[in-house]
């Protein structure tokens, strides 16, 4: 961001209370705080397997969790069955929150749910294929959803 969203003046860098942020150079009082965003992601246990997801927009062989930004006025236990139904079009069974994982390459905080399935799968608009694996073939990442998933996976597997 480059220019104030109130006055249109340039930003520029500025001592904040605890930081160097980017602020209004006519000192309207703006300051872009740049927090992170919270990003819902769901363990979709599919008739005891896990789904992964792969986005239309990823290349191929990549699968990852069904994520999603939450709506006004939602929780995320809400949010995260919306987007569960959006992309794969079964309402699931919210079974527990998993944490909260900071992504901060992205600026971004991953708000974790284990969500239970079942019945046919259809796909919506945002996701090009899908996997179902036995929890102990999924080999998680090390960025992004992949935390939360490694730790469902400790626990389910240690179960
Ligand atoms: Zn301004």
């Amino acid at each position: 961001m480059r220019f104030c969203p109130h006055c249109a003046a340039p930003l520029i860098p500025r001592r904040t209370d605890s930081a160097q942020r980017l602020a209004c150079k006519a000192e309207c009082g703006y300051v872009f705080w740049d927090n992170p965003v919270p990003v819902l992601a769901a363990v979709i246990e599919h008739e005891g397997l896990v789904l992964l997801a792969r986005n239309k927009n990823w290349p191929d062989g990549m699968f990852g969790l069904v994520t999603g930004f939450l709506e006004r006025d939602e929780t995320p236990e809400q949010g995260v069955l919306r987007e569960v139904e959006e992309e794969i079009g079964i309402a699931g069974e919210l079974v527990a929150p998993i944490g909260n994982y900071a992504f901060s390459s992205q600026n971004q905080i991953i708000l974790a749910y284990h969500v239970r399935t079942a019945g046919s799968i259809h796909l919506g608009d945002e996701l090009a294929d899908y996997r179902l694996i036995e929890p102990v073939r999924v080999r998680p990442w090390d960025f992004g959803t992949g935390p939360a998933l490694r730790d469902w996976l400790a626990r389910r597997l240690g179960e």
